[in-house]
């Protein structure tokens, strides 16, 4: 009988195997692949490293580590990725939080009045509306997604964070189902929002062809295609936010990093006339903000 590898030998052996397959990652993504099999934090990990791991628990690592080399990413394979310091799980009809999309929170923690209201249009995971209610603790959300199944995974989070109870979510197209919810409630009585804040999919269709395969094969496309243009969803926003806002409201949108001009014209077009580009942490274009008067 062969003696069973210990833990740091395990880690290590799969951290050398996607090496020599060229992941740029390979050593975190075996140490955070090994800790999730094992049940173990990253300081269990290092402090544990001489004991045996025994062959069920080295199986399991296997199984996630040839996930991992099929191109899968190592947070879809967790089930859940960190977003403004919180945890959210993740499905197969919702993107992954990036940390790009944290600057749009911080747009928006400055744009929404206390107690505000805000509706998040294509909210995935719910990263966006649950971020800003756990740091605004008087404010409210609204949160649609077309996809049923996104926004399963979405009500979890928002249970998990401690804000279920001030975030409504519909499902459906765009502004559609806030007119038609369930409840009979039509544009009146659904009231208007202070902030309107989407990811929306903007990637052109043809580039998403072409994008890496931990997005392409494993996201899903429906969260990223923006159309021929990549515009598509921009033009939905820009052309029926006004109805849903206060005066003075603000909408704040992400876009690609050469999406800056385009999305503006689509905003200034639509009659907003206080529109402003952001910029992220490496200097690119990401999110655009357009004012409501
Ligand atoms: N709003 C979600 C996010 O930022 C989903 C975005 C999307 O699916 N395009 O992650």
């Amino acid at each position: 009988m062969t003696e069973a590898p210990s833990i740091g030998a395990l880690w290590r052996g799969w951290r050398d195997v996607l090496s020599r397959l060229g992941f740029a990652s390979a050593s975190l993504d075996a140490k955070l692949l090994t800790g999730h099999a094992l049940g173990l934090s990253a300081l269990e990990l290092a402090t544990r490293e001489n004991e045996p791991a025994d062959g069920a628990a080295a199986e399991l690592v296997a199984k996630l580590l040839q996930r991992r080399m099929t191109g899968e990413s190592v947070a879809r394979i967790i089930g859940e990725r960190e977003f403004y310091g919180l945890a959210f799980g993740l499905n197969g009809a919702t993107l992954e939080p990036r940390p790009d999309t944290e600057l749009l929170v911080d747009l928006a923690l400055g744009a929404l009045p206390a107690g505000g209201r805000l509706l998040d249009l294509g909210t995935g995971t719910g990263c966006i509306p649950i971020a800003i209610l756990a740091n605004q603790p008087d404010a409210h959300a609204v949160a649609v997604d077309l996809s049923g199944l996104a926004l399963e995974a979405a009500r979890a989070n928002a249970e998990r964070h401690g804000v279920a109870g001030r975030i409504e979510f519909l499902e459906g197209s765009w502004f559609e189902p806030l007119a038609t919810s369930p409840s009979g409630r039509g544009e009146e009585s659904m009231g208007l929002f202070d902030l309107i804040v989407s990811n929306p999919p903007y990637i052109t269709s043809a580039v998403v062809e072409t994008l890496a395969p931990e997005v392409k094969d494993f996201d899903p496309r429906l969260a990223l295609d923006g159309g021929p243009d990549g515009l598509a969803p921009y033009r939905i926003i820009a052309a029926q936010a006004a109805n849903w806002l206060k005066p003075g409201g603000w909408v704040l949108v992400e876009i690609g990093f050469d999406q800056g001009a385009a999305v503006s014209a689509v905003f200034l077009e639509a009659g907003f006339d206080d529109v402003a580009i952001h910029t992220d942490l490496n200097g690119l274009d990401r999110v655009v903000a357009a004012h409501h008067i």
